[in-house]
């Protein structure tokens, strides 16, 4: 798994800083040609499917069983590192090939599956190839171009992928595999601080995000006396205090977190008072309702506070995404499976998106996690011990076999 994590951190994008991958690019399907040569080493079949998705198929004993899935992304951030997505590409990779090798047969059918662009794609879409499994990759999504003009659609079909199938509903049908699991790195510092190899996800957390505006006027910055400023950075200021300090105050009954991570404002001279300020809010929790309580008490809070200084707030809604939780049996298999190994583990939330939680709608759905040293990722400083990799690798192979044995063959 080290070697491969390896191998695959030197297919990159040389102009772009450390360990750049991004999908739809040259490096990208290097990479690809690569992985797909890994698997046919390993004993297994390959097919790109309609949603651009590379897939290694290992036969199982039992004629016309659904198959059980695993796997994770190689593409990157820019600038990401070399375990983000990789790790869990190489590790189903790792459990195909070691059954291969013992001679074992699952009674499903295995398939490990590289999903095409899961980060944000220069199309605008994320996960692109797990929303081709859900059936979510509407046309609308198709027909964005990149900053070249280039479709989705088109960039699909040069990933080889099938884009009129993809935009017609679920590319596999409506029940593709018996069940799906993704190991991968946990991106946070929870499982390092608290010294646990495995993370049992229960599930994604809500995501609402809010663009605000917050309207003042723009006066000259030497004429005009303090107290008759309408100053919209002074209120902005206020308002990215607010959402930390309610945030931290939510965070202890519900784990919700919530970030201000974008702002521009105008006319950002130094001699005029600024004018307008454009923010937003990023808010995650589990439940959906712990999302809505809070932006809507920052949207009531901070209109009066900013009327308090003249200003006006508007606010427009960017993004819903609802919560996700993954499905108790294959959530039960990886706890099993961490026990049966003399693994310690907790359950967690992903504060993150993953494929999973796309092919969750279509299939029971689980995740494990692997710790990130001191938490970073999407960054060149990601790093999972390969003793790290191993444990989860031995999870997720433990996870499939009880799967593999309890699960209905369809
Ligand atoms: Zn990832």
């Amino acid at each position: 798994m080290e070697g491969r994590i390896q191998h695959l951190a030197a297919i990159i994008d040389p102009a772009l800083p450390p360990y750049t991958r991004r999908a739809f690019t040259e490096p990208f399907l290097r990479g690809r040609r690569w992985l797909q040569a890994e698997f046919e080493a390993a004993g297994l079949s390959t097919v790109t499917d309609a949603g651009g998705n590379l897939m290694g198929k290992l036969a199982g004993s039992e004629p016309g069983a659904l198959p059980i899935a695993m796997g994770s992304h190689s593409d990157t951030v820019v600038g990401g590192g070399r375990y983000d997505g990789i790790a869990g590409v190489v590790a189903a990779l790792e459990v195909a090939q070691s059954l291969a090798e013992d001679g074992m047969r699952p009674r499903h059918p295995l398939w490990v599956v590289d999903f095409l662009a899961e980060e944000a794609s220069d199309y605008g879409p994320s996960c692109v190839g797990s929303r081709a499994i859900a059936g979510t990759l509407s046309p609308a999504m198709l027909e964005a171009a990149n900053a070249q003009g280039e479709s989705l659609a088109e960039a699909l079909r040069r990933m080889g992928g099938d884009p009129d199938r993809a935009a017609a509903g679920p590319i596999h049908g409506r029940e593709p595999f018996a069940a799906f699991v993704e190991m991968h790195i946990e991106q946070g510092p929870v499982l390092e601080s608290e010294g646990l190899p495995i993370g049992v996800v229960t599930g994604v957390v809500g995501i609402r995000r809010l663009a605000l505006r917050v309207q003042g006027q723009a006066d000259h910055a030497g004429t005009t006396p303090m107290h008759m400023r309408r100053d919209a950075l002074v209120g902005a200021a206020e308002l990215i205090k607010l959402v930390h300090q309610r945030a931290r105050e939510a965070h202890t009954h519900t784990g919700l977190v919530a970030t201000v991570g974008q702002m521009t404002h105008s006319p950002n001279q130094s001699n005029v008072v600024p004018e307008s300020a454009l923010l937003t809010i990023d808010a995650r929790c589990a439940s959906m309702q712990g999302v809505t309580d809070f932006t809507d008490a920052i949207v009531r809070e901070g209109g009066s506070l900013l009327a308090g200084h003249g200003l006006a707030l508007e606010h427009t809604l960017v993004l819903d995404a609802e919560p996700c939780s993954f499905a108790p049996p294959v959530r039960q298999a990886i706890g099993n499976a961490a026990r049966k190994r003399g693994h310690a583990f907790r359950e967690m939330q992903s504060g993150a998106g993953h494929d999973a939680m796309h092919i969750a709608q279509v299939c029971p759905t689980g995740m494990l996690f692997v710790p990130s040293r001191g938490g970073r990722s999407h960054a060149s400083q990601e790093h999972t011990t390969t003793q790290q990799l191993c444990v989860g690798a031995e999870v997720l192979l433990e996870a499939v076999l009880e799967l593999d044995a309890t699960l209905p063959l369809r």
